[in-house]
């Protein structure tokens, strides 16, 4: 496959996928490609893929078919997590192309001119060194992601990402503060840090601390946002920083998993509740809106009735501000795979159902108690005279005004909240 044509791409899995998509979108546009809309017919199809639960690996296989339905006469390229480590089924699905691993997606460029109808595999081996790419990410007209950091290295009981894209490996300091200088010069005003396991982050002995005191510095570079990151890797230091720097926006999530200690230690995790629940209470007292975000897994083996239900109470008490829920599956060659007293799946859907209720009345909760408020707004869209953005805080808002402010920051009283949404008005 040669030259420019039309592009069909979908992404699957988490905000470090989407950043990572969202660079090799940006990278064929620059190359003159077309990017056509999910199912039109495409001279290249890529799907990136995700393999954290059996769910993303059936959605991934789903997505692929499609793709290849949509466009028979096409080239379709499987990339990321689910490629990685699942090649033998997506090579059995017919019409597929292309199969790269986690770090080869870097190398896409260099495989088009290669294709021929028997797929092309090529999959990571062992990974020593953070792969830079040269593609730059953004995720709107006004926020762009910046990747500093990828793998990790703490190989919780249940998960496959280790598996999927190897040890943590940090980008290089000089690198990533060029990178974020580019984006602000380019008009970017928040940027938002992705990693997998971003506290991890070490590059000659430069820490996350470190990068974020750097990229505070850079001029015209309005806002920063801290994607995810494990309670464990935030100290005393991390968390002054945090709070008394106005360019690092009150918004956290913090990966839970559980709120029971038992389960906690099933799951390998590097805390207990009681520090989380320290780092929470000192997080709000020196942030006091701050937007806590969190995941939690249901099911894992062994989980009872007594510790879903200390999960549940926990998450009550910690009043997050939304919950991404996942429901446990066996991950090979994961330790918990192989746990005994594996959960009936009818019982990890009703605790999922249940934490989805959950999740949405704090999501309410949390917008309700901005009401009053006032707060600088980026706005990112304008749709038939209304702006919509994201608070400081991460909740999504609306307010009436015209397309010319959209990446400008204005003072915006929240007037109302529905559905975890808010209304403003510009003041
Ligand atoms: S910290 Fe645990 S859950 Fe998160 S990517 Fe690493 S091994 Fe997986």
């Amino acid at each position: 496959m040669n030259g420019a044509g039309k592009l069909a791409l979908y992404t699957l899995g988490c905000k470090l996928n989407q950043a990572e998509s969202d660079a090799l979108k940006q990278e064929f546009e620059l190359r003159g490609w077309e990017i056509v809309p999910w199912r039109s017919p495409a001279d290249l199809t890529i799907i990136n893929t995700c393999t954290v639960t059996n769910q993303a690996d059936a959605k991934s296989r789903n997505i692929i078919r499609q793709a290849v339905a949509s466009s028979p006469k096409g080239k379709i390229a499987v990339i990321g997590c689910f490629a990685q480590l699942n090649s033998k089924a997506v090579e059995a699905i017919p019409g597929v192309h292309l199969i790269l691993g986690t770090h080869e997606k870097n190398r896409l460029f260099d495989y088009l001119p290669h294709l021929k109808e028997k797929p092309l595999i090529v999959l990571d081996q062992a990974v020593s060194q953070y792969e830079e790419s040269s593609f730059t990410s953004s995720s709107s007209r006004t926020r762009a992601f910046l990747k500093i950091q990828d793998g990790c290295d703490y190989h919780c009981r249940y998960c496959i990402i280790p598996q999927a894209r190897g040890p943590a490996l940090s980008r290089s300091f000089e690198s990533s503060l060029t990178e974020a200088a580019k984006l602000v010069q380019q008009g970017y005003k928040e940027l938002i840090l992705t990693g997998i396991n971003l506290g991890t982050y070490s590059y000659q002995g430069k820490k996350l601390l470190d990068i974020l005191r750097e990229l505070t510095q850079i001029e015209g570079l309005e806002r920063l946002r801290i994607s995810s990151v494990e309670i464990n890797t935030i100290d005393d230091e991390m968390l002054n920083f945090l709070s008394e720097n106005h360019k690092i926006m009150p918004h956290l999530h913090l990966p839970l998993q559980s709120g029971c200690d038992a389960t906690l230690q099933r799951m390998g995790r590097r805390y207990s509740t009681a520090l989380f629940r320290e780092k929470i209470e000192t997080l709000r007292r020196k942030i006091p809106d701050i937007g806590l975000g969190t995941d939690l897994i249901v099911g894992l083996p062994g989980e009872t009735d007594e510790e879903f239900a200390a999960t549940e109470s926990f998450i009550r008490e910690m009043a997050f501000a939304y919950l991404h829920i996942f429901r446990y599956s066996i991950r090979k060659n994961t330790a918990a795979a192989t746990m005994p007293d594996q959960i009936d799946e009818r019982v990890k859907k009703d605790r999922a159902a249940r934490m989805k209720m959950l999740s949405q009345r704090l999501r309410t909760a949390f917008a309700e108690k901005m009401i009053g408020k006032s707060m600088d707004i980026l706005w990112e869209e304008a749709k038939n005279g209304h702006l919509s953005g994201w608070t400081p805080n991460y909740i999504r808002i609306q307010a009436p005004g015209a397309e010319d402010l959209i990446n400008t920051i204005q003072k915006t009283s929240i007037k109302s909240a529905r559905n975890g949404q808010l209304w403003g008005e510009l003041i």
